[in-house]
């Protein structure tokens, strides 16, 4: 089957499942359920496969966890086979190995592209889910699986003046598939998250100006980015299951060096020492200089003054220094790695705009206008982020028992039993996404244990005569608390993110994934498994 071709579903089309999303998760549950032997069609809005990696193709657009680690390990054939060339991949590249893996394991025929599922119900009558596409085709299935994502519901701020600016506007999260040039052209970018952190540096090498607006500023660390060696390539092929089980065993699934004593263990000269080294190494593996910055103040207070020195010797302007500095916990948000990030400012042609206050007033036909200054731009970027965790299950109308839809389940915060299951919402599995690590950990190693537990269910109810199952709703308040427990304990619910829905206008407030760590997780699904589920109702068909 060519790029062209697409799997065709026509009215009543009727499977074991149906899985939303043809990234990481929906690919790899649709292998594990062909594995199996049911049968399974997996939908996505885009024309291809890569969820995430599809949509965001802006400048600069790279992951912040290592190549090597960032990929499926449950082929030894695929891993050993797929050579990574940087340290972190580049969109591109891991758009590729998402074909690569969608064509080796054959998944293409059974994907239907350009269709979007609007709405599924849960027929309590004949115990399956009726799945409504934006075909106005109607498919049923036994089983309906999300494999959204947790960073894929776009947001779109609006400002006055919305529809008057004249010139071209694009959005980092919904990023054409054509190269867009900048020579020459006024670029204005709203936001300073990791998408505007990777893309300005790049888009301020063509542009002839680039303004930054910035609501809240982002602590950065370099990325540290670089080509793999042959040799480091080689050494963890040589036992790379050895090295996913060590990745396994830790917090977030992923392998870092980290230390474990604390900032204050250190005399002062030692411990910038230790910083300087993790500052070396980059990336989110900064954070495991010690063992204290994400949990104790003064530890975290240590760690910000240590980057405020780096960034005021990388700084031409220490007023640029100031406002690029937040006013919060050091991690408290997603930690972003940069590359040419605080150098950028440097160069003539960036202008950082403080819009903290004001905010942007308005747009213009000739561009914005921000703290009472009108801005001339021929370009606007939305680098504004996403509805996370939960916007790309509730922006479908979910409906399950008794008429509930998935709006009013969580209308006071996500609510569900190991991230997989809500209850009331039978037979529906929600993959990587709120109540599990997911963005804590690696997202692909979450998609493999999701697959894997979603699919090892399937096949005992299929060996036992089970048609219907749901999280009771008990076990699904008792893992809620458990989740805000551990999210309580962490400073990340100190600042406001989207990891707590913050910046999403009337969401209410929750920390969303689990944070309780990834060994004690991985041990509670897998001792529900064991159980024969019994903190679920099973219905025999
Ligand atoms: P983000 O971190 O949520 O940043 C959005 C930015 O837009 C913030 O600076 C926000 O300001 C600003 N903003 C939103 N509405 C605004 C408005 N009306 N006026 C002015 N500013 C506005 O989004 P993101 O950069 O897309 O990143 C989201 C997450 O995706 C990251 O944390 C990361 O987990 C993931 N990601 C990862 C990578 C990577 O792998 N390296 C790359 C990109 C994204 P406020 O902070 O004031 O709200």
């Amino acid at each position: 089957m060519t790029l062209d071709e697409k799997a065709e579903i026509l009215p009543g089309d009727r499977f074991d499942a149906i899985i939303v999303g043809a990234g990481f998760t929906g690919l790899y549950m649709l292998h594990v359920l062909r594995q199996k032997g049911f049968t399974a069609r997996l939908v996505d809005g885009a024309s291809n496969v890569g969820g995430t990696w599809y949509w965001n193709r802006y400048p600069g657009a790279r992951c912040d966890i290592e190549s090597m680690q960032y990929s499926y390990q449950f082929s030894e054939e695929l891993q050993q086979e797929w050579e990574w060339k940087e340290r972190y991949a580049s969109q591109p590249e891991i758009l590729s190995y998402i074909e690569h893996v969608t064509e080796r394991f054959e998944l293409r025929r059974d994907i239907q592209f350009d269709t979007r599922i609007e709405a599924a119900t849960f027929d309590e009558a004949a115990n399956e889910w009726a799945v409504e596409t934006d075909r106005g085709v109607t498919l049923r299935a036994r089983y309906f699986i999300m494999g959204v994502g947790c960073l894929s519901a776009p947001i779109k701020p609006t400002f006055d003046g919305e529809g008057t600016f004249a010139g071209e506007t694009y959005q980092t999260s919904l990023w054409p598939k054509e190269p867009v040039d900048f020579t020459g052209k006024r670029v204005g970018i709203i936001g300073v998250g990791s998408s505007a952190i990777q893309s300005a540096p790049l888009i301020a090498e063509d542009a002839a100006h680039v303004y930054l607006y910035q609501r809240t500023p982002n602590f950065v660390v370099p990325a540290q980015n670089r080509p793999l060696s042959a040799a480091e390539v080689a050494d963890i092929k040589s036992d790379y299951k050895g090295f996913r089980a060590k990745a396994y065993a830790g917090l977030t699934a992923f392998l870092f060096k980290r230390h474990d004593d604390s900032v204050f263990d250190l005399a002062p000269d030692e411990r910038r020492a230790r910083f300087d080294e993790f500052w070396n190494i980059g990336g989110l593996p900064f954070l495991g200089a010690f063992n204290d910055i994400l949990f104790n103040d003064d530890a975290n207070q240590a760690c910000i003054d240590y980057w405020r020195s780096r960034i005021d010797e990388i700084i031409d302007d220490p007023k640029v220094a100031a406002l690029l500095t937040p006013d919060e916990e050091f991690g408290c948000k997603r930690l972003c790695a940069g590359t040419g990030y605080y150098e950028t400012f440097n160069r003539d042609n960036v202008t950082l705009v403080d819009v903290r206050n004001k905010g942007i007033e308005r747009l213009t036909p000739g561009g914005l206008r921000a703290g009472g200054v009108d801005y001339d731009l021929d370009t606007i970027i939305y680098a504004t982020g996403f509805d996370a965790m939960t916007g790309s299950v509730t922006r479908i109308k979910i409906t399950g028992k008794d008429g509930q839809t998935i709006q009013e389940k969580w209308d006071e915060g996500p609510k569900t039993y190991l991230g997989l299951m809500i209850s009331g919402f039978p037979n529906m599995f929600n993959m990587v996404s709120a109540g599990s690590p997911s963005v804590l950990a690696t997202m692909v190693t979450s998609a493999e244990q999701h697959g894997d537990w979603v699919g090892e269910c399937l096949e005992y109810m299929r060996d036992n005569g089970k048609a219907v199952i749901d999280a009771t709703l008990e076990a699904e308040a008792e893992w809620s608390a458990a989740v805000k427990r551990a999210g309580d304990a962490s400073l990340r619910t100190n600042c406001d993110s989207w990891y707590v829905g913050s910046n999403v206008e009337g969401k209410p407030r929750a920390f969303a994934p689990y944070i309780g760590g990834w060994p004690p997780y991985v041990a509670r699904c897998n001792a529900e498994t064991q159980s024969d589920y019994a903190n679920c109702v099973l219905t025999p068909g």
